[in-house]
């Protein structure tokens, strides 16, 4: 899913009729039936697709669609789950949207609707404030019931890069007179290609010619009914059961050019075992939790968050790329994902942060050139990059700076430890438990503790243990892929400050080549070095000496102030990878990967390969270098949406590129591995 094309600001542009119903002048059509729309939904999506019929005898619906538009599809479906009481346990919508409304727009046409009005205010509460960027955006809403899934770009490249299981489709989207572009065959193939192989349905309030020859072409099968108000007919539609090559109905998608990176089918996982007390392992804990499974949490020390994600203060803060390629779209996605996962728990007073924005300083020619190329990408989005000169830059910090660079407004700082404790609130921790062995036992996992204890049996496990996950036999093959490096940050008195400068009055972070926070319990945080294959964490003088110089070339006053071997501070061991990018995913059985693929660098074609081999019920997160903030609990969604076969947050080519198999597969073809 791409940035988007040439696309005008004048297309995603609205006006309004008779008071608050959105017209399309691009388009030339309204959004909705204008005299109620509300009962148009009903009667097209929710009575076409027999709900809320269809959704009563399952755990899990996922209703898919074309033209989010205001979200009024969205809001009648919501309100007619929740009023049911034998409704699904979980209901997930996942809608494609190429102009998306600002939200001041969509909460306004949703007035029409008093009815709707709980649902619209919690929809307003997490729809962004700024434009929406092309890609997936996960919201979870409803006490963690609802999801919603948002594909920004257009519709078929959306559909055609994303695979959700939907178990019926809302065919919405202006008339096909006025939007034929989209009315293509190519997208009735890509909603076959995402519908649950178990068979799904469809309805549309249109019975034009090239809806019903483009659905049949793609494998639905077509009828006609009654269209709501003065339109004559409408399209329902079912498309029939193809179960896949092993005759399962609930793998999340298969590929045949890639037989390597399919998932796993996935059972129902009712109790899961999450090894790791850090940011990954609480992350995977809550998001499994919201699920309805029953976890339990191991940690080896005996406290949580008492590695990586120990220290006082992380920041959280985009990380985004010139080229928007797929490192910068995974942590583009994670940072919208956790910045609203943090911005909700700190409105709560359950996690301490502070979103005071943070100011990265273009410290190098290279940098300038990353940051420029950054505004010209992002130019329209100004609530998420502005451009600061050395003046500005000193003004939003509060003391002047030596050189312009870039601010982010929506980001800040969080204190981890509270971020860790908040998402295991409730769950069972296993404290001072060290697991070193995962059995298979009769009726599930058997956890094997290093002083002989035994836990479960569990229906499946999660290994977040940073470093320390390649310590299991499953997943013993990754030690050679999981680097350690060491970070030690300082802590500066606030008073160093002060005494440097008379007038300082901090107000966001800085980030130059290490980084410097606000004051938080009377101390700022000076980070962090970089220590590659370093797996100590000891306080070295000479670390904080290396962190002060950082400093002291943007605020040189400091240095008659602080002295090294006065300073306290922290070091933790980062986990990286050798591509930058975290694995997430079903833990591969090396061994027979190697067996199955061995001839792969020769050229066969996948599709003659059998699907993934895997540990089986074994999953793995972990390798998010320093960028656990922003990257583990989307990593956390994408996992527990694996486990419990829901729609996965992402498109399948991040999927792919995020797979621990990706290793494996690497190395066979380029010959670094042979079996
Ligand atoms: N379901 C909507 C609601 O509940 O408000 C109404 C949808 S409105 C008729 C059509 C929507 O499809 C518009 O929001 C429009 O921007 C979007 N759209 C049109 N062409 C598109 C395309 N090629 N890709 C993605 N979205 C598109």
């Amino acid at each position: 899913i791409g940035t988007p094309d040439q696309e005008t600001v004048e297309a995603g542009f609205i006006t309004w009729r008779d008071g608050n119903v959105p017209f399309s002048p691009h388009f030339g059509d309204v959004y909705y039936n204008p005299k109620d729309g509300l009962a148009e939904t009903r009667y097209v999506f929710l009575e076409g697709n027999n709900l809320p019929a269809a959704w009563q005898a399952k755990d899990s619906f996922t209703i898919g669609e074309t033209g989010f538009g205001t979200g009024l599809n969205f809001l009648a479906a919501w309100q007619c789950w929740a009023q049911d009481a034998n409704r699904s346990r979980h209901l997930h919508f996942v809608s494609v949207e190429k102009y998306p409304l600002s939200r001041d727009d969509m909460i306004r046409a949703h007035q029409s609707w008093p009815e709707l009005a709980e649902f619209s205010t919690q929809l307003g509460d997490v729809w962004p404030h700024e434009t929406m960027l092309p890609g997936v955006h996960r919201f979870i809403l409803g006490d963690g019931k609802i999801s919603l899934t948002l594909l920004i770009g257009d519709a078929i490249d959306c559909w055609s890069a994303y695979s959700g299981n939907i178990d019926c489709w809302f065919l919405d989207g202006f008339a096909p007179s006025r939007n034929p572009d989209m009315w293509h065959p190519s997208l009735f193939a890509a909603l076959a290609n995402a519908s649950n192989p178990a068979g799904a349905t469809l309805a549309t309030f249109t019975a034009a010619r090239i809806a019903r020859d483009g659905l049949e072409s793609a494998g639905f099968v077509v009828s006609k009914r009654k269209g709501f108000a003065y339109k004559r007919d409408m399209i329902t539609a079912a498309l029939p059961a193809h179960p896949d090559k092993d005759g399962a109905d609930s793998r999340l998608y298969e590929i045949a050019e890639d037989p390597w990176f399919n998932l796993p089918t996935s059972q129902a996982h009712k109790s899961v075992a999450v090894i790791g007390g850090g940011m990954a392992g609480a992350a995977c804990a809550d998001a499994l939790r919201k699920r309805d499974c029953a976890v339990t949490l191991f940690e080896k020390r005996d406290q949580l968050a008492s590695m990586a994600s120990g220290n006082p203060i992380g920041m959280l803060e985009p990380y985004l790329t010139v080229d928007h390629a797929i490192t910068g779209r995974f942590y583009e996605a994670g940072y919208r994902y956790s910045h609203r996962m943090v911005k909700r728990l700190a409105d709560r007073g359950d996690v301490e942060a502070d979103f005071c924005g943070v100011l990265e300083l273009a410290t190098s020619p290279r940098k300038r050139e990353r940051l420029d190329g950054l505004l010209a990408r992002l130019h329209d989005k100004p609530d998420l990059v502005r451009a600061m000169n050395s003046d500005e830059a000193g003004e939003i910090f509060g003391l002047s700076v030596p050189m312009d660079g870039v601010f982010y407004p929506s980001a800040g700082w969080v204190h981890p430890p509270s971020l860790v404790h908040a998402l295991t609130r409730d769950i069972d921790c296993q404290l001072a438990t060290h697991i070193t062995d995962i059995l298979d036992g009769p009726d599930g996992k058997i956890l094997r503790a290093s002083d002989g204890r035994e836990f479960g049996p569990f229906d499946c496990v999660v290994i977040a243990g940073a470093l320390e996950t390649s310590q299991l036999a499953q997943t013993a093959w990754l030690s050679d892929q999981l680097n350690p490096v060491r970070g030690q940050i300082s802590y500066c008195p606030q008073e160093v400050i002060s005494n440097a400068y008379d007038s300082a009055n901090i107000r966001c972070v800085l980030s130059y080549k290490g980084y410097l926070t606000p004051e938080r319990n009377g101390i700022h945080v000076i980070g962090a070095t970089f220590g590659r294959d370093d797996d100590q964490t000891d306080i070295r003088t000479d670390d904080h000496t290396y962190n002060i110089n950082q400093l002291t070339k943007i605020l040189p006053a400091i240095s008659e102030h602080i002295s090294a071997d006065k300073l306290d501070g922290r070091a933790a061991l980062r986990t990286t990878t050798a591509d930058h990018l975290p694995l997430i995913g079903p833990a591969p059985d090396f061994d027979r990967y190697l067996a199955a693929y061995h001839d792969i660098d020769k050229g066969k074609k996948g599709a003659r390969y059998i699907n993934a081999p895997y540990h089986k019920d074994v999953y793995i997160c972990t390798g998010f270098g320093a960028r656990g903030l922003i990257g583990a609990p989307l990593a956390a969604e994408i996992l527990a949406s694996e486990i419990c076969a829901m729609p996965l947050p992402l498109e399948k080519a991040l999927m792919h590129a995020l797979h621990p198999a990706r290793f494996i597969i690497r190395g066979l073809k380029r010959r670094h591995i042979s079996a």
